[in-house]
């Protein structure tokens, strides 16, 4: 499809107010040449955005599997409050902005009661940004209490790649721990891991294999012993929101992404939003300010003293994504939320049996909210990759599930269909699958091919991601 500038016609423009009569004084600072800007009708440039629109893919086109990343519908109320005026075009400086202090710190309260923690923030502006704010609570933890030493975070295989990264964006050095044969955390590695330069721990629970692993209690205990603190990554809530709480299992300081579990659309690179909670001993050091009733239950939003980290973010952070998870909340109640999390794992498994026997999966018993597959021996056979099959799915109207990922499965798709998809969907993305699994081997050379009907077949990822275009060049 062509761009902007290419459609663009000398002369031609949507302006409809009449040429200005007064004089223009060119100021001294204004550019030689004249700028290049596209020349369109206002028609030309409405159908160029609704035929990008056409190509692109997302949760309301159709089933969007992808795992660890809960791609799951958003109910349209969420947008309707976060659009009322009086959130809308508030300024962040603007005092008297009580009824936002008050969303704030409601979404505080239902967010720690689900969580099990005591304190949180909403400053960190997406789940990479919220581990790099827990990791910096647990060095200040550690610098003011005089172990300043203690190093050292402990990250199991399977983990998230944000995990390590983070840790090393913070100072920290990173002990990788290989799982046990069953992707749990191995007892004993862990325990030789853990030493007097021991910072925490940082894990997701169900892991990223889509199993809740059960020593989960003997882990945290195991940390804390050896004087470090736990960090829960809890980007992907869905599978145990309202069941079971990180702040029982022992973890002291979490993030949350509320661009996934809570409900904000994501996967386009919009606002997202990682609130950061903390049991009471880490509140302290947690940036930005705290919100406070006076004794006549007016609220005030207070700085915190100097233990605090210091800013992460400007202002409260992306303050709408926070009133779009407290719509939601306040739309499922306290019995919504745990049908969120049942019907997310009944989903999963749902779909896990219909593709077990055809597909080989990584998880053998009850998985939670996602599950694996391995297409390792389908690669060696036929020589269809993970990434083939993912491809051909979008023939089907799919979008692809997360491809190599975990890295501790070869040739991994790892699929997550999220509680708000009905079973008919699940039902025809299972006979999307094992048409596509047909498809591979009776004609594995042409699988490399696909997806054959979509606009874009198969661009180089790599140069795509980075050295990507997006600026247009001209002659002059
Ligand atoms: C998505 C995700 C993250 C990172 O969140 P971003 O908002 O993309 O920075 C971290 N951990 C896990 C397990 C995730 O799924």
């Amino acid at each position: 499809m062509k761009t902007l500038f290419e459609r663009s016609v000398a002369g031609r423009c949507c302006t409809v107010l009449p040429t200005c009569d007064v004089e223009y004084k060119a100021p001294a600072v204004q550019r030689e040449k004249k700028l290049h800007l596209p020349e369109l009708s206002e028609t030309d440039i409405s159908r160029h955005y609704t035929e990008l629109a056409k190509q692109t893919f997302g949760v309301n086109d159709g089933f969007y599997p992808l795992g660890s990343c809960t791609m799951k519908y958003n109910p349209k109320i969420n947008e309707v409050t976060a659009a009322l005026p009086g959130f809308a075009e508030i300024h962040p400086l603007q005092d008297h902005a009580e009824g936002c202090l008050k969303v704030l710190k409601t979404a505080e309260e239902y967010l720690c009661e689900i969580t099990g923690m005591d304190a949180m923030t909403f400053q960190p502006a997406a789940g990479a940004h919220g581990e790099l704010t827990g990791l910096m609570l647990i060095k200040r933890y550690h610098e003011l209490n005089g172990h300043p030493e203690r190093r050292k975070i402990i990250v199991p295989d399977s983990a998230h790649g944000t995990n390590p990264a983070s840790s090393a964006m913070c100072g920290f050095t990173v002990v990788n721990i290989p799982s046990a044969e069953d992707g749990c955390v191995d007892l004993e590695k862990l325990k030789e891991a853990c030493g007097e330069d021991t910072a925490g721990l940082m894990l997701t629970n169900p892991n990223t294999l889509g199993i809740f692993d059960r020593n989960i209690r003997e882990i945290t205990r195991i940390v804390h012993e050896a004087g470090g603190l736990c960090y829960y990554d809890g980007a992907n809530l869905n599978a145990v929101m309202g069941i079971v709480r990180p702040g029982d299992m022992g973890f002291d300081c979490i993030h949350l992404n509320l661009h996934k579990s809570f409900s904000t659309p994501h996967g386009g690179g919009g606002p997202g939003s990682g609130p950061v909670g903390c049991k009471s001993f880490l509140e302290p050091y947690l940036p930005g300010e705290k919100i406070v009733s006076e004794e006549d239950g007016t609220l005030k939003a207070e700085p915190r003293d100097e233990r605090s980290i210091g800013a992460v973010r400007s202002f409260r952070g992306n303050f709408l994504v926070v009133v779009k998870a407290l719509t939601y909340l306040i739309t499922l109640g306290k019995e919504g939320v745990p049908q969120v999390a049942e019907n997310a794992v009944l989903n999963a498994n749902y779909l896990k049996h219909l593709l077990e026997g055809t597909y080989e999966t990584v998880n053998k018993g009850v998985c939670m909210h996602e599950f694996v597959l391995t297409l390792e021996g389908m690669k060696k056979e036929t020589g269809v990759s993970a990434m083939d099959i993912a491809k051909a799915l979008q023939d089907h109207g799919i979008h692809p599930p997360t491809m190599y990922f975990p890295l501790n499965v070869h040739e991994a798709l790892m699929i997550e269909p999220t509680e708000t998809e009905s079973r008919e969907t699940l039902d025809a993305a299972a006979e999307a699958f094992l048409s596509v699994y047909a498809q591979a081997k009776a004609d594995p050379e042409q699988m490399h091919h696909t997806p054959l009907h979509s606009p874009i077949s198969r661009p180089d990822e790599v140069t795509a991601a980075r050295h990507p275009v997006l600026r247009q060049t001209f002659d002059d």
